[in-house]
């Protein structure tokens, strides 16, 4: 029998936290609970995020060293901001703690391991765009013999390489259920797979799905390796647990072990990334991996105002698929019930939002505090422009603003060039869309421009297309550079002089651009959606000139702050945001936008969707309205002037024709003069 010798815990200074004060019974249980695995399962706006930070400071205030703790969160930003929080509240150095998302620890851990994988410690990681850099290179180079049969494309095999490795099935399983159609050249997309795969090897480099595979293969192949983790991290704490996939949760039970002390929290009711493998099962089955585990339910919620609370509640309760949760508001009540407001139009609807945001500045709330959701980037456009054209500071959360983004940029470079015959960043934005035209045949084409008639001011001396033709375009572009020089004449009258914004942009999209989309992007519908947003923002311009500076000044705000060496913005700043990245987060005043049936929600998930995908944007509705503190606006335009078929009337969102009519306040909103 060897002789036991226990080393106490060396206790840091205590933080003084008053935990029993300042949490509620079950959310102080948790916070304190003892070793062990621990599942808090609760509504939204219900502490969960505040327990796991709480839980934090307790576990370093029993003198558990910050770097045995390993929290896992959504965003970096988001651990950055429970680390800041628990800061605040003890004194230990937080910066030893290993805190972000999935990626990030995986990288952390991945540098310190690279050689047993093969790599070297400075392996790179790509991006999107280098992988398909890197994608297209192996496809040049893989001799592939697919007959007749069609093969897609880059950015399509990266998508599937990566729904396979994410939800864990084999790249069999996933093309006969997902991608039946590449069925008959399934062997040519495995080649390229092995391929892809001995590439990033060669080249030392990583996409983002390497990241956690890599970390799940080198957990699991290496005893060693997976001790060491599993006594390093003693304990593990997940936010968002719900929206977790399969490589994930792998992830997390890996680096745990069985025994391990992992507490993850999540609602079942907000999980909103099936679409990216994201499996609520994690956390359904979450007992059944852990049979220890000790589950918390907090029914209170302390976010928002009744009146909210009251809609979101009735909202989800249409949902079938959920663990039944009561969710009871720990405020009392709000000024005001949630305002239904439908408007005319998109541009009223952002001009509604708009003087709504400098009223309630007025009455004292700050910008920080507001936040427009909405269920895809493209709606926030009109807000977009809205916003700026009155001098109301926002930040986008949503991806790209709207106007950085490549197809924007191309179309725009079409018209930029049209209006302007001396520009020289478009005209070499334009001719390397075409086949086979690289850097050195650009600036050929370029030079014999500028020698050339067309450049001169004043009117054309001749058509477009005549004036273009005569330049050196290579052989293998020569039939699409015809098209462009077609599509341009269509852009100005007989002299020269650019016709409507509008029209040229439909020119543009409708004919050759719209074809290079289609082939160019996977998400080619989505663009021509933006494209066509952005015609009925331009048809309020009859001139281009004027609607083009309109757009560069939107862009120059954009790039301010990306500016190597810029300080970020401290400016306050209204939020606008889709829903699947305001996740987690509050704000006293929510305007839920585009909320008319076929838009949120999704047309797809009505159409041929099934109950499930139906339940999902729910979910998603569910979300976006739990994120109001105070106020909440659900708007929706009647007519859409963007629908492909010209103006199209709308209907109000299902999610609230379905809700009991006490529970909203219609607005009735006038145009005044
Ligand atoms: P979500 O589901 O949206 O992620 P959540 O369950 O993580 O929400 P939190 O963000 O942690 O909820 O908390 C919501 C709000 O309620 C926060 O402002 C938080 O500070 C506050 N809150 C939570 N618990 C308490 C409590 N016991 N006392 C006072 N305020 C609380
Ligand atoms: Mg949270």
């Amino acid at each position: 029998m060897p002789r036991e010798y226990r080393i106490q815990q060396h206790r840091g200074p205590a933080s003084g936290i008053d935990y029993q004060a300042e949490l509620n019974e079950s959310q102080y249980s948790a916070v304190t609970s003892p070793p062990g695995a621990a599942l808090v399962i609760a509504g939204a706006g219900s502490g969960k995020t505040r327990t796991l930070t709480y839980r934090v400071a307790y576990l370093l205030d029993n003198g558990i060293p910050p770097e045995n703790i390993l929290l896992l969160t959504f965003t970096n930003k988001a651990a950055r901001e429970m680390l800041e929080r628990v800061s605040a509240l003890v004194s230990t150095d937080t910066n030893r703690l290993w805190g972000g998302t999935f990626h990030s620890i995986g990288n952390r851990i991945l540098r310190l391991n690279a050689q047993r994988l093969g790599y070297q410690r400075g392996f790179s990681i790509m991006d999107r765009e280098d992988q398909k850099d890197l994608m297209e290179s192996v496809l040049a180079g893989a001799e592939l013999d697919v007959g007749n049969y069609r093969f897609p494309k880059a950015d399509v095999l990266i998508e599937m390489f990566s729904l396979a490795l994410n939800v864990c099935v084999s790249l069999h399983e996933l093309i006969e259920e997902r991608y039946p159609y590449f069925g008959p050249v399934e062997e040519s997309i495995q080649k390229v797979r092995e391929l892809y795969e001995r590439k990033k090897q060669e080249t030392n480099t990583m996409d983002f799905d390497d990241l956690l595979v890599r970390v799940v293969d080198l957990l699991r192949d290496n005893v060693d390796v997976r001790e060491y983790y599993q006594r390093q991290f003693q304990f593990v704490l997940v936010d968002e647990y719900q929206d977790t996939n399969k490589l994930q949760c792998d992830m997390v039970d890996l680096l745990c072990g069985e025994n391990g002390n992992l507490m993850v929290v999540g609602d079942d009711a907000q999980s909103i990334y099936s679409w990216r493998g994201a499996d609520v099962g994690n956390i359904l089955n979450f007992q059944r991996r852990y049979p220890k585990a000790k589950t918390f339910k907090i029914e209170t919620n302390y976010r928002s105002v009744p009146e909210v609370l009251a809609l979101a509640n009735a909202s989800i309760a249409n949902n079938s698929a959920q663990i039944p949760k009561t969710l009871l508001p720990a405020r009392s009540g709000g000024k005001m019930t949630p305002a239904l407001v439908s408007v005319d139009t998109p541009s009223a609807q952002a001009a509604f939002v708009a003087q709504r945001i400098l009223e309630l500045h007025e009455e004292g709330v700050e910008l920080d505090e507001i936040a427009v959701l909405y269920r895809a980037h493209f709606h926030s456009l009109e807000i977009q422009m809205e916003l700026t054209s009155r001098g109301i500071p926002f930040q986008i959360t949503s991806g790209l603003r709207f106007f950085e983004q490549a197809h924007v940029k191309d179309v725009a470079a079409f018209m930029k060039f049209a209006v302007n015959r001396r520009d020289e960043v478009s005209f070499m934005r334009l001719v390397r869309l075409l086949p086979g035209v690289g850097n050195a045949s650009a600036s050929r084409m370029w030079s014999a421009w500028l020698a050339s008639d067309g450049v001169k001011d004043g009117p054309l001396a001749q058509k477009f297309s005549a004036l273009l033709m005569a330049l050196p375009a290579p052989k293998k572009a020569q039939e699409t550079w015809q098209q462009y020089a077609w599509t341009l004449d269509e852009l100005v009258d007989e002299v020269g002089t650019p016709v409507a914004p509008a029209s040229m942009i439909h020119s543009v999209t409708e004919g050759v651009y719209g074809d290079y989309m289609r082939t160019k992007f996977k998400n080619a519908e989505q663009r021509e959606q933006d494209l066509d947003q952005l015609s009925a923002f331009a048809s309020r311009f009859s001139d281009a000139t004027e609607f083009l500076s309109q757009l560069a000044l939107l862009t120059g705000v954009d790039t301010e702050g990306n500016q190597p060496g810029a300080q970020p913005q401290e400016k306050e700043a209204v939020t606008l945001t889709t829903t699947h990245q305001a996740k987690g987060l509050e704000w006293k005043i929510v305007f839920a936008v585009w909320l008319a049936d076929g838009m949120f929600p999704h047309r797809r998930a009505i159409d041929d969707g099934g109950p499930e995908a139906l339940e999902e944007e729910r979910r998603l509705f569910y979300v976006t309205v739990t994120r109001a503190k105070d106020e909440l606006y659900l708007v929706f335009p009647v007519i859409n002037h963007q629908a492909r078929d010209g103006n199209v009337l709308q209907r109000a969102s299902r999610f609230i024709e379905e809700l009991p009519d006490e529970l909203v306040d219609p607005w009735k909103i006038t145009a005044g003069w």
